[in-house]
Order: structure tokens, then sequence, then C-alpha cells
């Protein structure tokens, strides 16, 4: 079945053994665990919408390999309208789960392997691409989540991976069999990594020849020989735990998830290896999978429309929706928005053919993009808690809410404008502070600074990107500067 159902995605997950680790205990039912529970649901919303008539033509499209219908999540861009779409999905999924759905890191690295494979098999002669493409087929046949990993824990920064006094900060090849290779190491902050069948893994940064075995591709169910993960602690994830917290969870169906995912001398078959020592090779895949990766920031553009709904609906309840400077900092809000979105669309509008065939986001334009969400989504996030006031920290637990004594003073004393709910007033502030304090600010916040890299990763890239000789000759030309006078 090349598009699954959510319960056919559920229930794949419920036939494998993953192995992850949480509060120093290892997960028995990682699915229906109610910490994990609710970025599985996310995820699986990227199953639900693509069965949804509205929206097939966002969320589905044709393999390019067989002509079959799949998730848009398993595709390689043919054309800048599938860049479209793919930025129209996420901002979708971003406005039906309003946190982070994890699904885009794999669709990311297949399109990045894709393209660098074929480009190393011109000059190397190695099989990779066909390989790579054979994998792909398995993964949209099956409807797969894939996890794309490419961070190192990286250790001394300063260092390069074969410098670091640990030789496993970095993932690497630690021995080449006739039929495989043997890895060794970590990827951390891994989204989605327990709710993924396969890791599907890049090198970290660009190497030099020294650190050749660190260059390394490939793909591998997550529950492999060798695999297991640590989960990733969030901001209040232990109110998920808590009976009767409905409300205080602000967001209770849907969630993210990151994991620090350990390879302890895991071998993976030839067919799955997507590159082996290739170094002058990393570069080019760490570059085009940041590129895309920073283009699939569009998905915060739709958790910034829940949380400029959520702040408009705290100042109906507040009584103010009229108030002058409500309004601006609504339109301001709305404004900064709608720029992620600009950049978004602009870095896809002005994607081009790469030698494999498929479609590559404008760099510039994707790093200039992500430079911008790194910024305004916390800018958007303060103007909500000016709008929301002080409740949104300040409240008492639903449990309060509910009691049979101290519960009517509750409703009585936070009752927000004539003749609204009380509880809903609590609702709405509770998803502001889940969005901007809570378990999805982890994907609204931090995750808009450092995943896809930090902020400097982008400006490296803009300053390579930016072709400051050519702005020079133009000034040159309309200053009419003469260059021989200066020598
Ligand atoms: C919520 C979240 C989800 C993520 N999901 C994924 C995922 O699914 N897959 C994946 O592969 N990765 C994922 N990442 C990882 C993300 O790409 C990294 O966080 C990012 O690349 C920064 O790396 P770091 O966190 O190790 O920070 P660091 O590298 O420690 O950076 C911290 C600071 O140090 C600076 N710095 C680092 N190295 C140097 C240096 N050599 N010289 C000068 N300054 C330096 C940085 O610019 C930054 O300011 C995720 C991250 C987050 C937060």
């Amino acid at each position: 079945m090349a598009i699954k159902t959510s319960e056919e995605y559920i229930q794949s997950l419920r036939e494998m053994d993953i192995k992850v680790y949480m509060f120093g205990e290892l997960v028995e039912n990682p699915v229906d665990h109610p910490i994990i529970r609710p970025s599985l649901n996310s995820v699986a919303m990227t199953y639900d919408l693509a069965n949804q008539e509205e929206y097939k033509d966002i969320m589905t499209t044709k393999s390019h390999l067989t002509g079959e219908p799949i998730n848009r999540f398993c595709h390689i861009h043919q054309s800048t309208d599938d860049l479209m779409k793919k930025i129209k999905m996420q901002r979708l999924l971003g406005q039906k789960t309003a946190s982070c759905f994890q699904r885009c890191v794999g669709m990311d690295a297949f399109n990045a392997i894709y393209s660098t494979t074929y480009e190393m098999d011109q000059e190397y002669g190695t099989d990779y691409f066909e390989r790579f493409k054979k994998y792909l087929l398995y993964v949209q046949e099956n409807d797969l989540t894939i996890d794309g990993a490419m961070t190192d824990p990286k250790g001394d920064r300063s260092l390069s991976p074969s410098q670091q006094e640990d030789a496993d900060l970095y993932l690497r090849i630690t021995e080449v069999r006739e039929d495989g290779i043997v890895v060794k190491g970590a990827k951390a902050h891994q989204t989605g990594s327990v709710n993924s069948h396969e890791h599907l893994v890049m090198p970290t940064i660009a190497l030099k020849d020294a650190d050749k075995d660190y260059a390394v591709s490939f793909a591998i169910p997550s529950d492999a020989e060798g695999i297991f993960m640590i989960y990733g602690r969030q901001s209040c994830d232990t109110r998920k735990l808590e009976e009767g917290a409905d409300i205080d969870l602000g967001n209770s169906t849907f969630g993210g998830q990151e994991a620090l995912v350990i390879f302890d001398d895991v071998f993976i078959p030839n067919e799955r290896v997507f590159m082996c020592k290739e170094a002058k090779y990393a570069g080019m895949m760490v570059e085009r999978f940041a590129g895309y990766h920073r283009q699939s920031y569009a998905c915060k553009v739709g958790v910034g429309d829940v949380l400029i709904g959520a702040a408009a609906l705290a100042a109906d309840y507040n009584g103010v929706p009229r108030a002058s400077h409500i309004k601006d900092k609504l339109i301001e809000m709305t404004h900064l928005n709608e720029t992620l979105w600009a950049g978004a669309v602009a870095c896809s509008a002005e994607g081009s053919e790469t030698a494999s065939g498929n479609y590559l986001i404008d760099l510039l334009l994707a790093n200039v993009s992500k430079q911008n969400v790194t910024r305004f989504p916390y800018q958007i996030a303060r103007y909500a808690e000016d709008i929301a006031g002080g409740l949104m920290v300040t409240m008492p637990s639903e449990e309060d809410f509910r009691h049979p004594e101290v519960g009517k003073y509750v409703e009585k004393y936070l009752v927000g404008a004539k003749g609204t709910s009380t509880e809903n007033r609590m609702r709405v502030l509770r998803l502001i502070e889940n969005i901007t304090l809570g378990s999805a600010a982890v994907g609204y916040l931090t995750e808009s600074m450092h995943g896809a890299g930090s902020p400097q990763a982008q400006r490296i890239m803009i300053s390579r990107q930016g072709n400051l000789d050519a702005k020079k000759e133009m000034a040159r030309k309309i200053a009419k500067v003469d260059t021989s006078k200066d020598k």
C-alpha cells in the first residue's frame, strides 16, 4: 500500500522493537507511552491528511520512479511546483498540530542524498545513486517515516572529528567488510527518531581526507541490532503523566520529540550504504540537506498562525480586542509570520534542477529565510505573551478548577470579558504557554534557533552565496571607478 493510513502507520510501529530509554528505564511500549504519544499523533497527522480528499493535491503526489501515488513526504522534488507544495504541506501541518510533526528531516535527507550520490558516482564510478533509488522505492512503497540523522555530538567544537579525544564523538566507520560496514557513534537531537521506521544517516560537517572515516551515509531500521535511543526531556513533559491535566497541557493531542540515538557497532549491508569515506562529498551532502531543511522551517509559519490566533482569542477573553495597540501587535505578528512565509516561497520559487534531475531550493534565499526564523518566532512569542497577560504562567491547575471547594473561586476570579467561559480562557492561555514556554516551545523557539544549523551556520552560507564580487563590480560601473588608478 503506497499511501498508508494513520492506523496502519501506528500498527507498523507497534510491530517494531525500538529500544528507547526514558527517566533511566527502557520504555516497554513507546507507542502508547503518555509522554511519547502526542508526538506520534503529530506524525500520524501526515498520514491522515494524505487520505483526505481536500488535501490530496498538497499531501500526495506521484512517484517519479514508478508513477504510483505516494505521500509527499517520500517524494523527490521534480519541479519548483513540488518545492512550493512541500512548504504548503508544512504550513498546513503546523496549523493542524501546533507542534513539530517530525517527518521533514527524512524528506530533506532523501533529496540531498539523491543528488549528491548522483554526482559522486559521476566522479568515482560508484553505484550509490542506484542503491539509493532502490532504497527510496522501498520507502515509497511502504510509506515509511524516516529520521534524517545529521547532527553528531561533536565534543570540542574547535576540533575536527579525528582530533577529538574520543574518536566516537562523530559517528564513524570502524570496519569495512566485503558485505558492508560497521559504524559507531551517536546522533544527537534526533527529531522523531522513536516514531521513525528507519534512520537515514549523513555526515554533520564538510570533511577533509584526514577525517574520511567520518564520511558516511547509510539507512538502517530504527530497531536494528546495536541501535538504541535516550529520550529528550522537554519543558513541562511530566504534565503528560498527570490525570485530569487536559487544560494544563495546552495542547494535549500533539507534540514534538527528540532523542539521542546511539549506534553501538552497527552493521550496515552494502546495499544501504550511500557514502563510504568519500570525504570530498560530505560538504555537498551537508550543504544540500541544510538548504532543504532551512526551507522546511515553513512549518513554523503554520505554528505561528495558531499562536497568532491564540493571542487574538486571549484579547477577546480579556475584553480588549478593539484596543489599538492590541490590534497593532496582532498586525505586527502577522507581518513577521508572513515575512517568514515570503522567504520560504522565494527560495522554493527560485529553485533549480540538479544534475540528477531533482530540484534544489535557492540556497542563498533558504539561508536568508532560516536566519529570519532564528529571530521572528521569538518576537511573535513576545507579542503573544504581552497580549495574554501574566495569567498564562500563574494560573492554577485544572485539578483546582474542577475541585469541589476551590473550583468556584477559580471560576469566579479567572473570568474575563462578560459572557465568556473561564475554562475556555484558561485553555487558550495554556496553549500560549505551551507554544512559548512549554513542550511545544522546543519546536517553535529553540528548534527555530538551532534546528538545521545555528544562526552562524546560515551567515557563513550567506557570505559564500552572497556574491560580493559581483556587487562590487556593479558599484564600480555606476561610480565609473577606473581600477587602473588604484594600482
Ligand atoms: C529541537 C531540535 C531538533 C533538531 N532535530 C534534528 C534532527 O532531526 N536531525 C539532526 O541531524 N539534527 C537535529 N537538530 C540539531 C541541529 O542541527 C543542531 O542543534 C545545530 O546544528 C547546532 O548544533 P548544536 O546543538 O550541537 O550546537 P553547538 O554546535 O554546540 O552550537 C552552540 C553555539 O556554538 C557555536 N559554535 C559551534 N561550533 C563552533 C565552531 N566550530 N566555531 C565557532 N562557533 C561554534 C554555534 O554557532 C552556536 O552559537 C535539532 C536541534 C534541535 C534544537
